[in-house]
């Protein structure tokens, strides 16, 4: 069958309605009956005393609330929790499939392990943790005693500002190692936004309950944006019939995925043109005089022209964006007629609540900071910050800080050592580490500076955009660790396996749920015995710790991983407000003023207990705390133009060669390439019925992949029919998708919901490891993705590779 918008509508999404009544699930549901008859791992409940635990999901950054039905001590099923407020009873599929990865031995490791066999090919033995922690710890006082402790590495992809990755930083610190790499995130991205424009090293909430426009500049809204649970009940509840406040939605996006072909308008602007968009759309609103004039006027700085101390004139954002940014421009550059510019244009600003958002698919992997800011320049000319429907502008969790760990003189020395793969500039001035720099370091040929590197919460030889680069870099180092619950790619590089507990058998937290608009603390809950012999990467950090020299005793006074979170939970007790219950007559986006909640606790022990029960804490929306927060730029306003980077810039003795640098503004994103040889580009896709993060997906979920996009090992590149055309090509054909990164084999699905000349793949196939439902399925774009580095972030660059067709 072709796969047209029609029929992709309609087998992907149904009617007119989000996740929770469309047709996906309940073809799960159906589905499983059939398909699990002879897979001897899936759980069969034996008899037994029904239960059930509520607890809370950290699978992804979305924090849902969750009841697990158990019988006996056997979890049998995942529900969404009606008393949470990010996810008033749903959930997404990879919650809904999630006791497929708990049960499933061929996906998880049972146990310690060190390698025997060669790298990569996933052969290990079973050994005490007794001896891997000898082993590691042993390493470790090695290259310490030698004076060498920069020669330790560690990745860490746990969510910023969690427990779990301050215990590594601290583990590192102790060691005395400047090499702690973070996995590229939206949050990194998210985060510079709000830290260069509204002054905040924090997330950025958006208050989509109470918008009558959305302005989604690519995010996945349908595909697992954001806090999944939260946005696809969202959806759901916009299309009730019954709701009288469903707000507009318009998809910028040059494919039609779920989101795009769901909302009330599709924009189809080139891939990689959205900030012109955006700055195309600000031009209508400033000519035509429909922005926030009092927001303008009294809370942001660099809208008019001015001189700095030195004389030096500026030409400010309502200037750039008048002369550089008419619909006519931005036409020839997104392809998005500039009469549609205009009306968009038109129709957010006068529209009550409007709202623009960025984050591209699900918004798991970073994105372009100038691009998120020309977005985010939107909210700030329509004055909705702080405000019900707006972004809002939210401090930090009032977490207790972690005491300063005690340094000796090895670790002292370390520290000041040049991390490996260091980046500074004008290019990428707040980047301290940039995993694509440390790769290239390692794989540049001659003895790695990196002896031992351990990975924790991460697969990122899988799910790194970089072309390979960091499978070679991973073959280059000695000694490798994994931390991984899961048999996954990097896993099958290590030398030593010390393997996490899964999320149902341990305490997890969820800091801040992704876009989640009020404070917010999520903790989750053991909710089955561990069914292996692992470990929570909490405690091993803890254990390990204890075992090098002289470091453990003040650096770790903790006796538990719980202690620590609990050390951190006073804080939010501290601060004097926040509410352990949830009542879902008052959601917290509300705007009601509460009856003076009972806070519900009376010590901060107590309140931990009430926690560790309900799984939260946060605190409801409220006007008067909005009004009093204020911007933390140098200028104390919203600033079009970064102080705070123009000041780092001069820092580092490398003033902003124009104003450009320190504005939002469109500058084409794709690496340099000969564009007579690739002049078509590969832009890959999510699903939300595919996971793309470090996860495996659960094996139902690969079943819910249509033919055209899964057809037994061959996965499909989409393709708009006038380009099949163009290189003589039919629905199926196999194809080459070359890129200068390298090459991928795929069949050909015309779909005409695809952009002429763009060569869709979707991130989440094309595993090397894993369980025979995942491994050599289809094809990982990532693979080919020549990813250049976003400016000022340094981030790769992954969402548009020039490539070539070659029919096979
Ligand atoms: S959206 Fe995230 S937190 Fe919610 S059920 Fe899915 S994986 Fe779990």
């Amino acid at each position: 069958m072709k796969l047209d918008r029609r029929n992709f509508i309609k087998l992907m999404v149904g009617g007119a309605v989000g996740l929770q009544v469309t047709p996906l699930p309940w073809k799960i549901t159906d589905d499983i009956a059939i398909w699990t008859q002879n897979w001897p791992w899936v759980p069969v409940p034996a008899e037994g005393a029904y239960d059930h635990e509520a607890s809370v999901c950290s699978l992804c950054p979305g924090g849902c609330g969750i009841e697990v039905r158990k019988v006996d001590e056997r979890a049998v099923k995942v529900e969404g929790r009606e008393d949470y407020p990010i996810n008033p009873g749903g959930l997404c599929p990879l919650g809904m499939g999630s006791l497929q990865l708990l049960y499933n031995e061929d996906i998880r490791f049972t146990g310690p392990m060190k390698r025997v066999g060669p790298r990569g090919a996933g052969v290990f033995q079973n050994i005490s943790w007794d001896e891997a922690l000898e082993i590691l710890s042993g390493r470790v006082n090695v290259l310490r005693r030698d004076s060498r402790p920069e020669a330790v590495a560690a990745i860490d992809g746990n969510p910023v500002e969690s427990t779990a990755s301050l215990l590594i930083q601290r583990l590192m610190q102790t060691i005395g190692s400047p090499n702690y790499l973070r996995v590229p995130s939206f949050e990194d991205t998210d985060r510079m936004v709000n830290l260069l424009m509204q002054g905040v090293d924090g997330p950025v909430a958006y208050d989509l309950e109470n918008a009558d426009f959305i302005l989604s500049f690519g995010c996945g809204l349908l595909e697992g944006w954001g806090a999944p649970g939260r946005i696809l009940g969202l959806w759901g509840k916009w299309h009730d019939r019954e709701n009288k406040r469903k707000p507009t939605v318009v998809q910028v996006e040059s494919r039609a995925s779920n989101t795009a072909s769901k909302a009330d308008q599709w924009v189809a602007a080139a891939p990689g043109t959205e900030a012109a968009l955006a700055l195309g759309i600000a031009h209508v609103i400033i000519k035509d005089g429909l922005y926030d004039r009092e927001f303008i006027e009294q809370k942001t700085f660099g809208f008019h022209p001015w001189n700095a101390a030195d004389w030096k004139e500026h030409q400010g954002f309502q200037g750039l964006v008048l002369s550089e940014y008419s619909p006519r421009k931005v036409q020839d550059i997104t392809g998005v007629p500039a009469e549609r510019i205009v009306s968009l244009a038109r129709s957010f600003a006068k529209a009550k609540a409007p709202i623009a958002i960025w984050g591209k698919g699900k918004g798991d992997l970073n994105g372009s900071l100038y691009e998120s800011m020309c977005v985010h320049s939107l909210n700030a000319l329509v004055g909705n910050i702080n405000k019900p429907g707006g972004v809002l502008v939210l401090d930090r969790l009032p977490l207790k800080q972690l005491p300063e760990t005690p340094l000796d003189p090895i670790a002292e020395a370390g520290l000041k050592k040049t991390p490996v793969g260091a980046a500074a500039g004008e290019d990428s001035p707040f980047a301290a580490n940039l995993l694509t720099r440390f790769n290239e370091a390692l794989s540049a040929g001659g003895p790695s500076p990196v002896e031992l590197l351990m990975v924790f919460g991460a697969n990122p030889a899988f799910t790194m955009p970089d072309g390979g680069s960091m499978r070679r870099a991973l073959k280059a180092v000695p000694f490798i660790v994994s931390f991984s619950p899961f048999r996954d790619e990097t896993a099958f590089m290590a030398d030593l396996v010390l393997p996490d507990h899964m999320a149902f058998e341990k305490w997890s937290e969820i800091i801040q749920p992704r876009g989640v608009q009020y404070p917010l603390y999520g903790l989750g809950k053991p909710v089955v015995k561990p069914l292996y012999q692992t470990q929570d990467a909490g405690e091993t950090i803890l254990k390990l710790a204890r075992r090098l020299d002289k470091a453990a005793p003040e650096a770790f006074p903790w006796k538990t991983f719980e202690d620590i979170m609990a050390y951190r939970a006073e804080g939010l007790f501290e601060a004097g407000a926040g509410l352990v219950r949830y009542k879902p007559a008052q959601p917290p986006w509300s705007w009601k003023p509460f009856a003076e909640p009972a806070a519900g606790f009376k010590s901060s022990k107590d309140m931990w207990q009430k926690i560790k029960a309900s799984g939260l804490w946060y605190q409801p929306l409220d006007h008067q705390r909005a009004a009093m927060t204020t911007f933390k730029t140098p200028s104390g306003q919203f600033e079009f133009y970064s102080t705070r980077l123009e000041m780092k810039l001069k820092d580092l003795n490398k003033a902003p060669s124009s104003d450009l640098v320190c504005m939002p503004h469109y500058a084409p994103s794709s690496p340099p390439s000969d564009s007579s040889r690739y002049p078509l580009a590969m832009v890959p896709y999510d699903m939300v019925n595919l996971v793309s993060s470090w996860l495996p997906n659960p094996p139902f979920l690969n079943k819910t992949l249509l033919p055209e996009q899964l057809l037994k090992d061959a996965s499909y590149a989409e393709i708009h029919p006038d380009t099949a055309k163009a290189y003589g090509l039919k629905q199926d054909d196999l194809v080459q998708v070359e890129s200068v990164a390298g090459e991928v084999r795929v069949r050909v699905c015309l779909f005409e919901g695809a952009m002429p000349g763009v060569v869709y793949l979707p991130f989440g196939l094309g595993h090397t490891a894993y369980d025979e439902f995942s491994r050599n399925k289809g094809v990982n774009p990532n693979d080919i993705i020549a990813a250049g580095a976003d400016p000022l972030s340094g981030l790769p660059v992954w969402w548009k590779t020039p490539v070539q067709l070659n029919k096979v």
